[in-house]
Parts: structure tokens; C-alpha cells; sequence
């Protein structure tokens, strides 16, 4: 097998912001593993905040040796053996992970959601994020959301009383929010989340930071939503840490290193009673595409990252009518269609 990668800037149609920083382009790096004259695609999606670049994730793949491996199917030996190449770069890791995935399905000529005896019929509808904003804009941005049936609204700076109010004001839909660890005092936290439950929110991501521990798990057991741990779970041993703590976690495939391992969070935290999201990051349709076969096991999923871009260069999943719809492609179900 060969791996191949090349890096790529995905230009975002609009500035988005969140409690920590604003952003208008994110680095991905692009990964194709090629055996037998098929070629599996993937990528890693590189967001400054999260600590990898082009740089980090081109020195670990320059380490990735895969024509050492004779055999694709030996798929989880694999990945264990490039998991123990170097700590951290988990999105580096889900790139070939992901490019892997889509190798086998493509030899196998069956999709993930098949492989893993999951029916494409069960996937949920998306939710749609609206950054913080000025409200016109938060308006505009909400009343353009007109597919999506559930609605993720980022808060944790001063406005987020307006911000709901100015959703509420176009639009009856449930919302989610996420505060990406905004709010620092968990009284004045458990005030609020009992404010949005009024206001039709249906859980509540994040709240404090993640190293609040003690306020956190006091927090879950006083909240009248579920609260999800998103930057407090990043792989599989971290469900144990976060157990009590939060109501249920965030499984992102660019945290926990992709699909194999992300499959199993998905058990073991079903197996501890925890409710489940499926997230991501701004990438292109190809990781989101990987993230959607998962879907069917979600509680609720966070896939709209592909739609926030100008220059996606692959096509695969669709959303339609807000719903995560599948086609019955091998693999991850995508096709490259420029650069
Ligand atoms: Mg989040």
C-alpha cells in the first residue's frame, strides 16, 4: 500500500466565531492510500486551536510507512501500529484512518454503514450552527436555515441572552448550544441552561472548561437538559473520566484518531448509559462523509461542516431536507470531483 498527502485550505463562506476566537479559512491535509489500484481517500482537518497544522500532520505521515502492510483488511493491527508512532496528532491519525476505511469498503464494494450492519434509513437530521454574531447577522444566518429542522447556537461571550432572543425571534425550531467551555461560574451556569430549556433548547454542550471537573458533574446532576462533554472527551479512555460528569459526549472522528476507534466510543459509551453526538470540525465531504456512517448510532449529530466552505473538493454525503442522507457508494461514499 501507498500513502500519499498533500495539504489544502478550506476557505470558509463566512467568518465564524465562537466563545474563544473567530476564523475565516482551516488547514485540512488531504490523504489517499492506494493498493491494487484502488484508491481510499481521506483527510485531516486542522484547526489552529486543536494544535496540529500542515506542518505537524506532514512530519507524523512522513513517518506513516504503509508499504510495509501487504494486506488492507488488517485494518485495527494497522492502525494500532501508526497509533503507537508518535502521542497526540489525532487528526494526522484519522486521515489515514479514514483513507484506509474507504479503501477497504471500495475492495469490499460495500459501504461502511453496511459493513458495521447499521441501516442508512436510521441516520438523524443535522443540526445547523450559527456562530456569534451581530443579531442582524445571526438573523440572516437563521431565517438561511431553512432546511435544517434543529438548530446549534454558540454562546459563552456577553451576548447570549440576545443571541437566543434573536433566534427565537424568526424561528421556533429546537436548538442545541454549545458554549465551548465559555461560562466560568456553574451557578450563574445552571441559571442560564434553566433560561434555555424555556426557550426550547434541547441540551447544552461544553458549559464550563473542561478542567472543571467537580462544577461539571454538580452541574449534570442539577441540570434540567443534557449536558455533553465535547473539548473533555477526546478518545476512547477519556468516556471513564467523563463518566458522571456529563449527561453524554461529542465524538469527533479529528479528536479520537477516526472511524475505528470512534465506532467504539460509540459502544462503550452506550455500554455506561452515556447519550452520544457525532461532530466535526469545518472539513471537506470527505471526513464528514466518514463521520455520517456512524450516524445511525447517534442521539444527535453535528455534520454540517462540509456546508460552511466554498471549495469542498469531493462530494458524498447530502443533506436532504435536513436529514444525513447515504448513498450506497462503497467505502465512505465519496467521489473527488476537483483539485
Ligand atoms: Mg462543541
Amino acid at each position: 500500500m501507498e500513502l500519499r498527502f498533500r495539504p489544502y485550505t478550506l476557505e470558509l463562506k463566512r467568518t465564524f466565531t465562537i466563545a474563544s476566537h473567530s476564523r475565516s479559512a482551516t488547514p485540512v491535509m488531504l490523504t489517499e492510500v492506494e493498493h491494487d489500484g484502488r484508491t481510499g481517500y481521506g483527510e485531516a482537518a486542522l484547526p489552529p486551536y486543536l494544535g496540529e497544522s500542515h506542518h505537524s500532520a506532514a512530519a507524523f505521515l512522513s513517518k506513516v510507512d504503509l508499504s510495509i502492510y501487504g494486506n488492507p483488511f488488517d485494518l485495527a493491527a494497522i492502525l494500532t501500529d501508526i497509533d503507537a508512532l508518535a502521542p497526540g496528532n489525532h487528526a494526522a491519525k484519522a486521515a489515514v484512518d479514514i483513507a484506509l476505511h474507504d479503501l477497504v469498503g471500495r475492495l469490499l464494494h460495500r459501504p461502511w454503514y453496511d459493513l458495521w450492519g447499521l441501516d442508512r434509513n436510521d441516520t438523524p437530521y443535522t443540526s445547523f450552527t450559527i456562530g456569534i454574531d451581530r443579531a442582524d447577522i445571526v438573523r440572516r444566518n437563521t431565517l438561511e436555515a431553512q432546511q435544517y429542522k434543529i438548530l446549534k447556537v454558540k454562546l459563552g461571550r456577553d451576548s447570549d441572552r440576545e443571541m437566543i432572543e434573536t433566534v427565537r425571534s424568526v424561528s421556533d425550531k429546537p436548538i442545541c448550544v454549545d458554549v465551548n467551555g465559555g461560562w466560568t461560574d456553574r451557578l450563574f451556569a445552571l441559571e442560564f441552561i434553566h433560561w434555555l430549556k424555556e426557550k426550547g433548547v434541547l441540551f447544552v454542550e461544553q458549559p464550563l472548561p473542561k478542567e472543571r471537573v467537580d462544577d461539571m458533574a454538580w452541574l449534570t446532576e442539577h441540570s434540567p437538559i443534557p449536558t455533553i462533554g465535547d473539548e473533555a472527551v477526546q478518545r476512547l479512555d477519556d468516556i471513564e473520566k467523563v463518566r458522571g460528569v456529563y449527561s453524554g459526549i461529542n465524538i469527533k472522528l479529528m479528536k479520537c484518531t477516526g472511524m475505528n476507534e470512534a465506532r467504539k466510543m460509540f459502544d462503550h459509551a452506550r455500554a455506561v448509559g452515556m447519550k452520544v453526538m457525532i461532530g466535526c470540525m469545518t472539513e471537506t465531504s470527505c471526513a464528514i462523509s466518514a463521520a455520517s456512517h456512524l450516524s445511525p448510532l447517534a442521539d444527535w449529530a453535528d455534520l454540517d461542516g462540509a456546508l460552511l466552505i466554498n471549495n469542498d473538493p469531493f462530494e458524498g454525503m447530502k443533506i436532504v431536507g435536513g436529514k444525513i442522507t447515504l448513498s450506497d457508494r462503497p467505502g465512505i461514499g465519496v467521489e473527488r470531483i476537483s483539485c
